[in-house]
């Protein structure tokens, strides 16, 4: 793959690297970079990965920007509150490189889809915040025999490894399951915001080296740092022979296998937004020229008594048969009295197709507590 007289000046500094230079800036070109996740991790390591040169970027998420994400998802401007943050990205990494082939796939990863989204891939890079999808896309990676870099933050710590096929342990030899009461999510934890900075660039470097051939990576050791400190640690760690993926006797031998379920069942089926999630969203929507797509899935006397200003209606009951009156990629938002028909809205949605639904969570009644105490319900 030969590079023009632009991308030679693009990536001279590259280039001039004795360890890269023109055939590892090449395979840089030839190479397809899966990043799992565009938030605190993605972000910059998506960042590193265009400007490096990496010809073929994928991107995996489903969510939409929140305002409480710009701390640390450094690829959002404030003008991308409410849009699709792959699309959002794409556009961000295209600007910054237009030599490159930016894929966006707005979806969840599941027993169903893995194998087809991970295959079509040379190197994973996994920044995804649920611990679910990591067993499952590193279950995924062993058996297609992917490289995978895998990254993790919590508060002010975070923690990377790379995983090799055949050459060192996996991230199940490290953790075998899923912990008993595994740590929260950045959004009740709470995180530094440049702390994913840090471990996201180090994914990038990580991947740039495994697909230029350059250097040592971080295989067999588990590298931890300490922002509050700024402690870099390194654990070895072994192949584990009992290991369920990687092991002698593994019992996982298809994503089904992994003990999570398939994305149109969906353990996370929905988006969940919170009153002030809303609020920020419905103003930023407006701002955007983009309008969110609010249904109310309460009953139409419910409906008639009060709702939020822009919400349609379409009673939950007749949503199955009404669903074509949304486009799959709308990312509608279900709206009810407490929460629980429009989360079952959005599980409905989903197996229509939609690609990514939302609800309220805690429904009106925490958008008359949190937001708008004037806002009765009118039936109380
Ligand atoms: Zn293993």
């Amino acid at each position: 793959m030969g590079l023009s007289a632009e991308e030679r000046a693009r990536y001279q500094r590259q280039l001039n690297l004795p360890e890269i230079g023109l055939s590892g800036q090449q395979r840089l070109k030839a190479a397809r970079v899966l990043v799992i996740g565009a938030g605190g991790l993605g972000c910059p390591a998506a960042l590193y990965l265009a400007a490096a040169g990496i010809g073929t970027l994928g991107l995996v998420d489903f969510d939409r920007v929140e305002l409480s994400n710009l701390h640390r998802q450094v690829l959002f401007a404030s003008a991308d509150v409410g849009r699709l943050k792959v699309e959002a990205a794409r556009e961000r990494l295209l600007a910054l490189n237009p030599d490159i082939v930016i894929r966006a796939h707005a979806l969840t990863l599941g027993t169903d889809n893995v194998r087809q989204i991970i295959g079509a891939y040379d190197i994973v890079l996994d920044g995804s915040d649920r611990l679910t999808t990591r067993y499952l896309v590193n279950d995924a990676c062993v058996l297609l025999g992917k490289p995978l870099v895998t990254a993790a933050i919590h508060r002010f710590e975070g923690q990377a490894m790379t995983y090799l096929p055949g050459q060192g342990p996996c991230y199940r030899c490290l953790f075998p399951s899923v912990p008993e009461g595994a740590v929260g999510s950045c959004a009740d934890a709470g995180v530094l915001g440049v702390l994913p900075g840090v471990l996201g660039a180090l994914q990038a470097s990580e991947a740039v080296k495994l697909a230029s051939g350059a250097g040592e990576p971080l295989v067999g050791r588990l590298l931890t740092y300490d922002a509050l400190t700024v402690t870099f640690a390194e654990l070895p760690v072994s192949r584990r022979a009992d290991c369920r993926v990687c092991g002698e006797q593994a019992d996982i031998r298809a994503p089904e296998d992994s003990g999570v379920g398939s994305a149109s069942e969906g353990l996370e089926p929905a988006r969940r937004l919170s009153a002030t999630g809303l609020k920020v969203l419905l103003a930023a929507g407006k701002a955007n020229g983009a309008p969110l797509v609010l249904i109310d899935v309460r009953e139409s006397w419910e409906f008639a008594a009060r709702h939020l200003e822009g919400a349609r209606n379409i009673p939950l009951g007749q949503l199955e048969r009404r669903i074509a009156e949304l486009a799959p990629d709308d990312a509608p938002i279900f709206i009810c009295r407490s929460g629980g028909r429009s989360l079952a809205a959005c599980a409905l949605a989903r197996r229509a197709g939609i690609i990514a639904p939302g609800h309220l969570e805690g429904g009106l009644l925490a958008w008359a507590e949190h937001v708008d105490p004037d806002f009765a319900l009118g039936f109380e």
